[in-house]
């Protein structure tokens, strides 16, 4: 059987299978965008790690190194903030091939520097070797939160209102822009450089009444669908009130936007989009709603129901 037969999401099943006669005790792993340890009896570490790949996640030529410094810690941050934890640190292992240069490198760690420095998040370790052939860069970032307000995504329930923190399809149309040489464009240049959204993260989970969380790195159409399959629910989403400033099938199968997506309880939602705004100065977007029923997205354009074919990126 190939790979691709299997799938993603099939191997992960199958080592999370095969793992499951070694007790978690009270850890949480495999399923959320961090694994949950915790610590005092009031308090968990999170920890997640995520791996960028030249010729599967970035360029060597299009991308500059400064920026892929910024990107790989960005995705990672990402993943903490989607449990509403705070960055308590990182690390880095890196792979790289003979012919990289040593200002290459150097413009690398000085673009993750940067993004540390924006959220003050200490690098305390990792690894270095060289290469064969691609450059690797492998992460592993742990947050820490309260327990009662760290947000997963079995936790969403029939009557939710969905939300996300901001529009969905720059990185996607950024990414055909730098295919079409406009390499310049202000989505080439949300692509290459992300904002983790660590403070608005931080804040949703201090809020009770939200109550599923995640990142959005592969495209709303795939990603809704971890929440839904964890809850055992299903989500309603109208299509026309979807923020994007691309097309809504960018916006709905494009990945890299790095925005949260949330479902939170339907009557204090309101009080939710309010405080939100008071305090970020933009607005939390209502994308649809959650329902019970098999775990499926159910798209509507005004009013009626359609049936796109859509999925996010596939690895295998
Ligand atoms: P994210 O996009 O939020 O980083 P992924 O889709 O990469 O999440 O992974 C989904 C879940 O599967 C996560 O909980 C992750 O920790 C887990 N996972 C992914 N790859 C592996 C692996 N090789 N071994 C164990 N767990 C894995
Ligand atoms: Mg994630």
């Amino acid at each position: 059987m190939l790979l691709s037969q299997l799938g993603e999401f099939g191997l992960i099943d199958l080592i999370r299978k095969r793992f499951s006669d070694i007790s978690t005790g009270r850890m949480q792993g495999i399923g959320d965008d961090c694994a949950v340890i915790p610590c005092d009896g009031k308090h968990s570490l999170v920890v997640t790690a995520d791996m960028s790949v030249e010729d599967i996640h970035f360029l060597r030529d299009a991308a500059s190194p400064y920026l892929l410094g910024r990107k790989t810690l960005a995705t990672n941050l990402s993943d903490v903030a989607s449990m509403g934890a705070a960055p308590v640190a990182t690390f880095l292992s890196i792979a790289l091939p003979r012919d990289i240069s040593a200002p290459w490198a150097e413009a690398f760690v000085e673009g993750y520097h940067s993004l540390s420095a924006e959220f003050g998040v200490p690098l305390l370790g990792g690894d270095t070797t060289s290469s064969p052939d691609k450059i690797v860069v492998s992460i592993t970032a742990v947050g820490r939160a309260a327990d009662d307000t760290i947000k997963y995504r079995h936790t969403a329930r029939p009557g939710d209102r969905i939300f996300v923190t901001g529009t969905l399809g720059d990185s996607a149309r950024g990414l055909l822009d730098i295919r079409q040489g406009r390499t310049d464009s202000e989505f080439a240049a949300i692509h290459h450089d992300p904002v983790p959204r660590v403070r608005e993260g931080r804040w949703l989970g201090l809020r009770p009444e939200v109550h599923a969380m995640m990142d959005l790195s592969d495209g709303l159409a795939s990603d809704l669908v971890h929440i839904l399959e964890a809850s055992d629910v299903a989500a309603e989403i109208e299509l026309e009130n979807i923020p994007t400033r691309t097309s809504v099938e960018l916006a709905v199968t494009g990945g890299e936007d790095y925005e949260l997506l949330l479902t939170a309880e339907g009557d204090a939602a309101d009080g939710l989009v309010r405080a939100y705004g008071e305090q970020f100065g933009i607005l939390l977007r209502e994308i649809g709603r959650i329902a019970s029923g098999s775990p499926a997205i159910h798209w509507k354009r005004q009013g009626q129901e359609i049936a796109p074919d859509w999925h996010g990126f596939r690895h295998f």
